[in-house]
């Protein structure tokens, strides 16, 4: 008998989430990063802010001022409470275990964001999957006909969704919130690229937990989530939280973004024009199919994905082959808005490579 032997058989079978290796000068366009950076003055100031911070002291979430800011930046009504996550990650993880009873099951649409499905077996619980449609739109029939079925405690829908890039129907989210048995989880990684949100409803429906993370807005080093939801279900999902979850560093870090609004927002219509202006050079190619998309992210269908996924990286640009991932990713890729020279980089090889 060893000591490991006490693990969970099941936690043993899994797989450790794989963080690629970014070879080095490499262009990163895999994981939905800001290629942004503060400018040197900006960084300077940043620089003198955290030399301040207590770091010998816990951070106190309610007292530190940091959900006042984020009830004004994310216009969250006063009747949403509000509960922070280090990253929005750790609030998917904790609003699974809080309905985490035997027998209880978890819904998504897929493909999707895997970490739905991880919590689910993470804790015992049963995972349905409902398909989208080939166009990666939802088939809202068979979404609430699969909640009638099973009954979820806990149905995940990220809006817009990851890693195909579009946004549901506002109308199919609210469909679903009317139909649902259990708690809906609205989340919003991308929101900021987004035409819609449901930020402004967070507090006004018994079941709906909208969660938003600062990752995908430049701030994917400072691991900084929310989650926005009615009293009664975000006052149990704080009792379970780690008390200290959050830290001084990553707080002081977030303060002082909303501090410079025009560097966010700046650097989301830049993303958001270059993702237009990709989208329509890649339309131009008979060969590759494009998904909608109001993410910082394209989806794309090529003829050969390996073969692309290959090329670029001989090109030192990184991206993600979702071929083998879901059967309805049949040779698609996932690449992310970088910066413009970035991006034509990527759009120079498609024209070596798709131009007939
Ligand atoms: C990236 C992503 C997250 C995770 O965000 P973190 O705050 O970095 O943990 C959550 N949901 C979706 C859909 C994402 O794509």
């Amino acid at each position: 008998m060893s000591a490991s032997d006490v693990i969970r058989h099941d936690i043993k079978q899994m797989s450790v989430y794989k963080v690629t290796d970014v070879p080095e000068d490499c262009i990163k366009l895999d994981a939905m990063e800001s290629p942004y950076e503060y400018p040197e003055e900006l960084k300077e100031e940043l620089a003198s802010i955290l030399s301040e911070v207590p770091l010998n002291r816990y951070l106190n979430p309610l007292s530190c001022g940091i959900r006042e800011i984020i009830y004004e930046q994310f216009n969250i009504q006063a009747d949403a409470q509000v509960v922070l996550g280090n990253g929005s990650d750790e609030l998917i993880q904790f609003l699974t275990l809080l309905i985490a009873k035997p027998g209880a099951k978890v819904l998504s649409v897929e493909p999707s964001f895997v970490m739905y499905e991880r919590c689910a077996n993470l804790y015992g619980l049963n995972y349905v999957g409902v398909p989208l449609n080939p166009d990666f739109t939802m088939d809202l029939d068979a979404t609430l006909a699969a909640i009638q079925t099973h009954q979820p405690a806990i149905t995940f829908l990220a809006y817009p969704n990851n890693p195909t890039g579009g946004r549901f129907e506002r109308s199919e989210v609210e469909a679903i919130l009317a139909a649902a048995t259990g708690i809906v989880v609205v989340d919003q990684a991308y929101g900021a690229f987004a035409s819609d949100s449901f930020f402004p409803q967070a507090g006004q429906y018994d079941n709906l937990v909208v969660l938003k993370t600062l990752s995908k807005i430049g701030f994917a080093g400072i691991r900084m989530g929310f989650a926005a939801g009615p009293q009664a279900i975000m006052q149990e999902l704080q009792k379970i939280m780690p008390p200290y979850n959050m830290n001084q560093l990553s707080v002081a870090t977030a303060k002082f973004a909303v501090k410079y609004p025009q560097f966010i927002s700046g650097s989301i219509d830049k993303l958001k024009s270059e993702r237009e202006r990709m989208r329509t050079a890649i339309r131009s190619y008979d060969v590759i199919e494009d998904f909608a998309s109001e993410a910082n992210f394209l989806t794309i269908r090529v003829p050969d994905a390996q073969k692309l996924y290959d090329t670029l990286l001989e090109h030192k640009i990184l991206i993600k082959n979702l071929h083998g991932v879901h059967p309805l990713l049949d040779q698609c890729v996932r690449i992310t808005v970088g910066l413009p020279e970035e991006n034509q980089a990527v759009l120079d090889i498609f024209q070596k490579m798709y131009e007939s």
